[in-house]
């Protein structure tokens, strides 16, 4: 019998070598994190839960909760984990869609999750941030050596909800095949081995942190620093002890406002990583020119895992998203007619590879029409590959915005508006127009005592966007929306600005 991505973990696993430390008090060699795997997996047997059940696992960070998905590998079961942040009303809209045999909630939530799993048959557990609850209880007597459930690359190991950015969230469904080839391509990709350190500051509910951060050290047989969220004094003061740190932008940004990082600070660092949204070239750039390091930034989504990344040697280009990893192909098609692109033209990015999901749960139209007929996946994101073969992404299409029977790409424009004194940043969205049919619209946000209105900006762009990108209101504020992931939430902005020009 062979569990096509656990025995991958557990052939790569160093024994009594550290997996996951927490805040330096308590360290989970991979023979403790695989034996404890073990007992909650013959617990999960006992409670009947059979391959290919869901398991929905919505807990706050914990090395109990990352085991918990390894345990979900072993038993056969589809690992599903949810945002912490979701509210009662929307996990009735996952278990409903999901139908989970086993839902597991932190203690305080299981009244209110218990009125809505009964009905849909769900047994539910909790599991708490310091790893008490019924879970473990119930673990406690069951024994370690768990016979694994025999699992082919084409079986689901998990279903991930997308992040929601656009609309509602589609639930991926990723088998054992994809976990493991993606996870194998970056560790090679990125030279991850043994004796990395990353330091794990993402929640473990997206690809980011669950598959990236988490496979990729598994499969290297390295250790990581298990942080409950992202802090940047906590991390400075770690990284003397740590090579890699795996990111979001907003860390970034955030890092760099410490008066700490320096050169010194970062001494011990091999690699940064950046993913899930765009990271600003000029952060890139101020970065590098405080700690000599070049960030490594890479692209990928949830019904992918990762597609494109900066090379490891070589250049590392501030605004690209780098080449297609190995076995990847990465195209870009014409929007309206489907033809493929040459280099340097702008239009939808489409993918292909071992890394590419099985489709949306329950959803075979979605499914199908997300996919051309020689089985490209269209990703939804537009953007080019340059004359030198690095991939850009220039937003997703559904921000496009069309003016006056023009295609207006918003990143150009935050780009113009981004580069003028006493501009933080910006948000470019399209809201309905009743003579252009949307108005192109900027939403800006100021560095504290900038002196900037409306007609200020308005005259800087003048000479440097074409009059048809040109916003037509400039709307100030204090910052942007943004979710877990640091993504900028267009669609509450153009909510929110919907009646602007009505
Ligand atoms: P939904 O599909 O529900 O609207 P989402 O697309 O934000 O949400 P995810 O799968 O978490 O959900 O995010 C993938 C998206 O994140 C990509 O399609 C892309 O738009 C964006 N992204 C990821 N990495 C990068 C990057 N390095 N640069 C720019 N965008 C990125
Ligand atoms: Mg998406």
């Amino acid at each position: 019998m062979s569990n096509h991505l656990f025995d991958a973990m557990r052939a790569a696993a160093p024994g009594n070598a550290p997996f996951i430390r927490i805040d330096n008090t308590r360290t989970w060699t991979y023979d403790d994190a695989f034996a404890l795997s073990g007992r909650i997996a013959s617990a999960m047997d006992t409670l009947g839960i059979r391959p290919g059940d869901r398991v929905a696992v919505q807990v706050e960070k914990s090395a109990e909760a990352l085991i918990l998905y390894l345990a979900c590998l072993r038993s056969g079961a589809v690992y599903l984990p949810l945002n912490t942040a979701y509210t009662l009303a929307e996990l009735d809209y996952f278990i409903a869609d999901a139908e989970p045999r086993l839902v597991v909630v932190a203690s305080a939530a299981r009244g209110g999750v218990e009125t809505i799993a009964k009905p849909h048959g769900a047994i539910i557990e909790t599991l708490d941030a310091d790893g008490s609850g019924s879970l473990l209880d119930l673990a406690r007597d069951e024994p370690a050596d768990f016979v694994d459930a025999s699992r082919s690359a084409d079986d689901l190991a998990a279903i991930l909800y997308t992040s929601g950015t656009t609309g509602r969230s589609k639930g991926a469904m990723l088998t054992h095949g994809n976990l493991l080839s993606n996870a194998l391509t970056l560790r090679d990709y990125w030279c991850v081995t043994a004796g990395d350190r990353l330091i794990h500051a993402l929640p473990i509910f997206h690809t980011h942190g669950l598959f990236v951060a988490t496979n990729v050290t598994l499969l290297a047989g390295a250790s990581m620093f298990l942080l409950s969220k992202f802090d940047p004094e906590e991390i400075l003061s770690l990284m003397p002890q740590a090579t890699m740190l795996m990111g979001v932008p907003t860390f970034y940004v955030r890092l760099l406002q410490s008066p700490r990082l320096d050169e010194q600070a970062v001494a011990s660092i091999r690699l940064f990583i950046s993913g899930s949204a765009p990271l600003l070239a000029e952060t890139h750039t101020e970065f590098q020119a405080r700690t000599g390091h070049a960030i490594l930034e890479r692209y990928g989504m949830t019904e992918t895992n990762m597609n494109t990344s900066n090379p490891y040697e070589g250049k590392r280009i501030a605004g690209t998203v780098g080449f297609p990893l190995p076995n990847v192909t990465v195209r870009v098609t014409h929007p309206a007619t489907g033809l493929v692109l040459p280099p340097e033209e702008t239009g939808m990015i489409e993918i292909k590879g071992p890394n590419v999901f099985k489709g949306y749960w329950r959803m075979p139209e979605k499914t199908a029409a997300e996919f051309t007929a020689d089985g490209f996946f269209i990703s939804g994101d537009l953007g080019k590959i340059d004359r030198d073969g690095y991939v850009h992404i220039v937003g997703r299409g559904k921000d496009l915005v069309i003016s006056g029977g023009y295609n207006i790409y918003p990143k150009e424009v935050e780009g113009e508006i981004d580069q003028i004194e006493g501009v933080v940043e910006s948000a470019v969205i399209g809201v309905p127009h009743p003579d252009f049919g949307e108005g192109v619209t900027a939403i800006v946000v100021r560095k504290p005592g900038a002196v900037l209105d409306e007609k200020a900006i308005v005259s800087a762009l003048q000479d440097r966007l074409a009059r048809y990108k040109q916003p037509k209101r400039i709307i100030f504020a204090e910052d942007l929306p943004r979710n877990t992931m640091g993504k900028v939430q267009k669609n509450i902005l153009r909510q929110q600005y919907a009646d602007l020009y009505a």
